[in-house]
């Protein structure tokens, strides 16, 4: 089909619907699995497209089918709708007008462009050999939209042959397709621990049992064990983010709390960081007279890209193409559709021409910004992956 350039001009010629729509969703940003408001805005702008509507039931998510003219290969296309809460601080015009929401990870973007390419990938319907997936998912913010999705059987049966996935990234340079093979981004488990001893008055602590030590050294310990204990091509962060304990400066308290988050980029990795923090936990808890309860929380898998998935993002990039020395250890629930179908998740660099990308508001940030400018590539290069792999698999 195409030439990437033409790709790229026929996502210019609808620029201005995509803007419009992406700054609308950015107006009205909505949090977790229902998102009620931008579906209806994702909706209305496919509404009179030749596609078959799936809606989830128990979420906000939907999943828009278009048939080729002739049967081949599924390809799905994937762009989240969910926002985050935090209180928007850009000072552009079209700013968010929910208090304490704000679109700082660009999902309203990633809609927005999946709405253009489904426009245009339905203009070339007759010269289509198979089935393209466009897939708008809520909840991408913790709360599993991905996987609720998948098991609710949106994604087909048999699963889709291949899945691709943007994610605009405002630190990196204007235009940039970056990417790679392999580990693109962690799991994302949270843990808990509760280590319990005897209070008693802070004057006395050979009548108590004093869990604030037990649970200092278990931070430590954590960490020593993590640096210890991970090989160094299969990295882990173990970050301990919340302690919890006490009421009055003489009171030993009965128990700590502990809480963070463990990030590893493969399953052998997940498992022995699990096991890790068990372990320590438990025995450091005992090992001062206290015991402890421990629950982890599971969240996202590690995103894992394919190879050939990354090859032909490569191939469509050209010049553009980034390839990403490591992996990040932020997380992705497109890991869901990536652990059943074959695909890559692949960042868009969104900072200004000529700026410095260093220098931009990262994803999470009051702040965060995207140069517009671009969002015509992202739609272009939905379009080349989903037309290349129908044509092509992963020759
Ligand atoms: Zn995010
Ligand atoms: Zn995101």
């Amino acid at each position: 089909m195409e030439q990437f350039s033409e790709w790229v001009r026929a996502a210019e010629a609808g620029r201005d619907e995509l803007i419009s729509l992406r700054r609308a969703i950015h107006a009205r940003p909505e949090l977790g699995l229902q998102c009620p408001m931008t579906r209806e805005k994702l909706e209305a702008a496919i509404a009179d497209l030749p596609l078959t509507i799936l809606r989830s039931d128990s979420t906000s998510g939907l999943v828009a089918s278009l048939e080729g003219a002739r049967p081949g290969r599924t390809v799905l296309l994937r762009g989240d709708m969910d926002a985050l809460p935090i209180h928007e601080d850009t000072g552009l015009d079209f700013a968010s007008r929910e208090a304490g929401k704000m679109h700082a990870c660009g999902h309203d973007s990633h809609s927005a462009m999946l709405a253009s390419a489904a426009r245009i990938l339905c203009g070339r319907q007759a010269e289509l050999a198979g089935r393209i997936l466009f897939m708008f998912q809520p909840g991408e913010e913790g709360f599993h939209g991905g996987r609720i999705m998948l098991e609710e059987g949106l994604l087909g049966d048999p699963l889709p042959d291949a899945a691709f996935a943007l994610h605009i990234w405002p630190t990196l340079p204007h235009g940039t397709v970056a990417c790679r093979a392999g580990a693109m981004l962690a799991s994302t488990d949270t843990v808990k621990a509760r280590i319990i001893g005897k209070g008693g008055h802070a004057a006395m602590p050979h009548d108590a049992v004093d869990p604030i030590p037990a649970a200092a050294e278990v931070v430590l310990a954590l960490q020593v064990e993590v640096a210890r204990r991970t090989p160094v091509a299969d990295p882990m962060v173990l970050s301990i983010t919340c302690i919890n304990a006490g009421t009055a400066h003489n009171v030993l308290p009965d128990a700590v709390e502990l809480g963070g988050t463990l990030r590893t980029l493969s399953p052998e990795g997940r498992a022995r960081g699990r096991e890790l923090f068990e372990r320590v936990c438990t025995h450091v808890a005992a090992a001062h007279g206290c015991r402890a309860e421990v629950a982890i929380d599971p969240g996202y898998p590690p995103t894992i890209n394919d190879p050939r998935a990354v090859a032909l993002v490569r191939q469509i990039a050209g010049d553009d193409f980034h390839e990403l020395p490591s992996s990040n250890m932020g997380g992705e629930d497109f890991s869901y559709v990536l652990e059943k179908v074959p695909g890559a998740m692949a960042f868009l660099g969104v900072a200004p021409e000529g700026s410095d990308p260093a220098t931009r508001a990262p994803l999470h940030n009051p702040a965060m910004m995207i140069d517009e400018a671009v969002l015509p590539k992202g739609v272009a290069l939905h379009c080349a992956f989903a037309t290349r792999f129908l044509e092509r698999g992963w020759e």
